[in-house]
């Protein structure tokens, strides 16, 4: 750790980044890697281990990105590992029922408030995207609600964002997604029930599902009120379409029951990913019973994987649940959540007005746009944001601490985390602070 003299990316992992560029587009092969959004190029990862990675060039830095939300244990936790490796020798893939299979979703199911049934898929995206069609099929309407910041991975038919305007049909937000696709979605803005009621109500009959994250947290941490999620629960209920809760973020996070059981709302549909294959590629999604039924083989709506199922991905996946639920890891990352609070305090708070911390369990966000209370809408978050949080995030990252490459991204702590890295990331950030800003000065 320490030293802010180091070259960050060193010569090893530019090397890395100039071979991948040749053969792979940007180098990556998930484009926010690429630090497009912070400048300069992404450090390469050779290791990783509890709360920290080492990269290749041998510098080490406290992980505040676990992967982006898998890693709640941290980095190969030696019980994940071993798990993995004895499913491994087994056997990498069959292609025919695993016992593993039923043993995840039965813990799946009991832990989810209203889930009765669970399909495994290999992605969050595979989730969401089964979801909808499943909605579309066991409905047989076809639009689609969606709120603007939300995101539920990279589906057509869910790449899509507002136009201005409240109920916009939704354009593509991305080049290949045709607009005849786009256009099966709406968009809405969260925090605003009014809307959504209007919307239900001229058009209530033709919507197949609303789907929302209970939790926004792809665009900033966003919480919502709970009078709004009610809403939502409300008027699919009234008009016959389905709620889903995309919860591949926050499932097996903020607790067994993801938001919907902090909340108190059960819906109708919820999808899975991240946490639920301990760092293996595994997503899910399930609900009630007279839903699901309509799932091939049992019903008309097709879905289907060479790898669903995976018996080394699901033994990740029962080792990481079975350890949370062990180890009282819930509450513990609850408690570690506060802990933070606590720490960042006095850097943030009256000594930083522009800087302000948002967090739920251990999910945690630097909201830098200085309003009067947190944001809960994607449109309340300045385009400034981006190039203040650059400044800090590169600060930081010379100061061996790894924050996102984004400021609309959240951090994750794990239960490797301890207190004394809360410790650390309070010293780093103030120095990071004065570093990018200058002592005193406050952008806004
Ligand atoms: C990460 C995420 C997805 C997409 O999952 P992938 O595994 O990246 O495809 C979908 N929805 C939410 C809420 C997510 O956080």
């Amino acid at each position: 750790m320490a030293g802010s003299e180091r070259a960050v990316p060193g010569p090893v992992s530019r090397a890395w980044n100039e071979r991948a560029r040749r053969v792979i587009p940007g180098g990556v092969d998930s484009p926010v890697r690429a630090y497009r959004a912070v400048g300069g190029e992404p450090v390469v990862i050779a290791r990783g281990a509890g709360a920290r990675v080492v990269d290749v060039d041998g510098n080490e830095y406290l992980d505040f990105v676990m992967s982006w939300g898998p890693l709640v244990l941290g980095h190969a936790h030696p019980k994940v590992v071993a798990a993995v490796r004895e499913a491994a020798g087994r056997g990498l893939t069959f292609g025919a029922p695993c016992p593993a299979e039923a043993e995840l979703a039965e813990r799946v199911v009991a832990a989810y408030p209203g889930l009765e049934q669970v399909r495994f898929v290999s992605s969050g995206t595979e989730a969401t995207m089964s979801a909808i069609r499943l909605a579309r099929g066991a409905t047989g309407r076809d639009l689609v609600v969606k709120f603007s910041g939300c995101y539920h991975g990279h589906a057509d038919h869910l790449l899509v964002a507002a136009g201005s305007g409240l109920a916009t049909f939704g354009h593509p937000s991305s080049a290949g997604v045709p607009e005849a696709f786009a256009s099966r979605t709406l968009v809405l803005p969260l925090d605003d029930e009014g809307a959504v009621r209007d919307l239900f109500a001229a058009r209530g009959h033709e919507i197949a599902a609303v789907i929302v994250e209970p939790l926004p947290a792809n665009h900033g941490l966003l919480p919502q009120r709970r009078e709004f999620l009610a809403a939502l629960r409300e008027e699919t209920s009234r008009r016959g379409a389905l709620l889903v809760f995309d919860e591949v973020i926050t499932g097996f996070r903020l607790g067994p029951g993801g938001a919907a059981e902090r909340l108190g709302i059960v819906p109708d549909l919820a999808t899975f990913g991240k946490v639920i294959g301990g760092g293996m590629p595994v997503g899910a999604f399930g609900g009630r019973r007279d839903v699901m039924r309509h799932l091939a083989p049992e019903g008309p709506v097709y879905q289907a994987g060479t790898l669903s199922g995976n018996p080394v991905a699901m033994a990740a996946g029962l080792a990481t649940l079975r350890i949370l639920e062990e180890e009282d890891g819930w509450s513990r990352l609850e408690a570690l959540g506060g802990a933070l609070e606590e720490r960042l305090a006095p850097v943030l708070g009256a000594a930083r007005p522009g800087i302000r911390l948002v967090r739920a369990g251990s999910l945690f966000w630097f909201d830098l746009g200085g309003g009067e209370r947190p944001p809960r809408r994607a449109e309340e978050i300045p385009g400034e944001v981006s190039a203040r949080y650059a400044g800090i995030f590169r600060a930081l990252l010379l100061r061996g601490v790894m924050l996102a490459p984004s400021a609309l991204e959240v951090g994750f702590l794990s239960l490797a985390h301890r207190e004394t890295d809360l410790d650390l990331l309070a010293e780093a950030l103030a120095a990071a602070i004065e570093e990018a800003e200058g002592t005193g000065r406050q952008n806004r």
